[in-house]
């Protein structure tokens, strides 16, 4: 098997390199799955491998404009652009759109909080193309995802349920089967 420099490898995501990569560093963690937070240093490497992967689902995800997203409890965090531009598409002042739909928590601002977001209409976006940052960037560029990217990483090599599908995104299924198949091509390619 080849050696690879844990340290250094940059992609791209569909080489073999990339999928021993994946594979070694796997491997590695099969035997610390229980105790991952004693091993900072290999949680290193895998948050690298997790980036490219990552950098792989960004290129393939087209939102479906779904609204499966659009019904968090915890309210969608909007920052002071977001609302000059949502206020705008919305024919109103800032200080309108601010009064009529945002809430202000611990510094930060959002809109809708209990149940769906105020902006859906039928499961669609009323404001799809002024939609806030955050809901640009679900689920691809989310810590959500790095978190649940890493725990199918480690479904797909041990079997265990670490963490239900967050959120019913078609980018979190399309990540499931990437990281399915990277680690199919893996274990091919490290039994050779
Ligand atoms: S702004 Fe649009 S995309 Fe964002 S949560 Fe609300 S309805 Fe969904
Ligand atoms: S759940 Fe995913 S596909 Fe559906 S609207 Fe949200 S980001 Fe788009």
């Amino acid at each position: 098997m080849p050696e690879l420099d844990m340290n250094s490898f940059t992609g791209p995501a569909e080489s073999d390199d990339f999928i021993l990569y994946l594979g070694q560093l796997t491997l590695l963690y099969e035997k610390a799955v229980e105790s991952l937070s004693e091993e900072p240093e290999k949680m290193k490497n895998m948050r690298s491998a997790v980036k490219i992967v990552v950098n792989e689902l960004e290129k393939r995800f087209n939102c479906q404009m779904c609204g499966n997203c659009c019904n968090q409890m915890i309210g969608v965090n909007v920052t002071v652009t977001d609302m000059m531009r949502l206020g705008k598409a919305l024919k109103m002042h800032t200080d309108e759109f601010k009064k009529r739909y945002v809430t202000q928590k611990e510094g930060s601002y959002f809109i809708g909080g209990e149940t769906w977001c105020p902006m859906i209409r039928n499961k669609k976006c009323t404001v799809y193309k002024d939609r806030p940052k955050i809901c640009r960037e679900f689920p691809i560029k989310t810590p959500l995802m790095e978190c649940y990217l890493f725990c199918c990483i480690m479904r797909a090599i041990t079997g265990k349920d670490i963490l239900p599908s967050p959120v019913r995104c078609p980018g979190f299924y399309m990540m499931e089967e990437l990281i399915g198949d990277y680690v199919r091509r893996a274990a091919n390619q490290l039994r050779k």
